[in-house]
């Protein structure tokens, strides 16, 4: 007889660009094997170092419109203008098959609608920077942003730092390590729930 599949969750992270849910997504995929990535595809640039198909899927912006058209989108944003993100359906085909759960890097926004959609199997979580100079004290040392995409990047946190409201929990990094050890004990425990 065939394995009954498990039925796949999803965690959401979100929060404004610089807050750290990269480092802690990171940190999540290392410490919790259940885990696995939702490759999102985006039309932005690709940056030194990202590889096509590991930390994104980059698409032309024409391709990206193509697949809108197409419905293959579960949930997609434009950004910034021009710069689209989203998932794709087959991507969490994909996740689910290999029987593991979810894990979601994606803006604010999108993190209310894939809640919205998958309501209890959705675990979201807001991370909460300690404040605007903050992110652009990190934003500027990450080195990966021009001071124009910097300045993009900082008027789009303060209005979303007015839908932290949204998230199921709040972890406030003001302490890179204390903020991954909490994200991986909420997320173990609905893991298990
Ligand atoms: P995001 O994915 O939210 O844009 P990153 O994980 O890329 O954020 O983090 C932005 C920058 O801030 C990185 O250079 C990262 O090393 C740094 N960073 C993350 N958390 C902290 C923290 N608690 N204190 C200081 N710097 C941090
Ligand atoms: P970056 O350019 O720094 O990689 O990402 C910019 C923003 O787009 C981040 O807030 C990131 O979380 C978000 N993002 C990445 N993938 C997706 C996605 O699939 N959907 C949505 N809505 N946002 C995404």
């Amino acid at each position: 007889m065939k394995k009954a599949q498990k039925e796949g969750k999803l965690i959401i992270l979100s929060a404004p660009s610089g807050s750290g849910k990269t480092s802690i997504v990171r940190y999540l995929l290392k410490n919790e094997p259940q885990l696995e990535f939702s490759i999102s595809a985006t039309s932005r640039q690709q940056r030194r170092g990202e590889k096509n198909g590991t930390d994104y899927y980059f698409l032309t912006a024409d391709e990206f419109r193509q697949k809108i058209a197409n419905n293959e989108f579960i949930e997609w944003e434009e950004v910034y203008k021009d710069i689209y993100y989203g998932t794709l359906r087959s991507e969490l085909e994909r996740i689910w098959r290999e029987n593991k759960h979810v894990i979601f890097d994606v803006d604010v926004m999108g993190g209310i609608k894939l809640k919205d959609k998958f309501g209890s199997r959705a675990f979201s979580i807001f991370i909460q920077p300690p404040g605007i100079d903050e992110l652009k004290r990190r934003l500027t040392g990450r080195g990966t942003d021009s001071p124009e995409e910097i300045s993009m990047r900082i008027a789009k946190a303060e209005r979303e730092m007015t839908k932290a409201g949204h998230f199921d929990i709040i972890i406030l990094n003001d302490d890179l390590e204390r903020a991954r050890e909490e994200a991986l004990e909420k997320c173990k425990a609905f893991i298990g729930k």
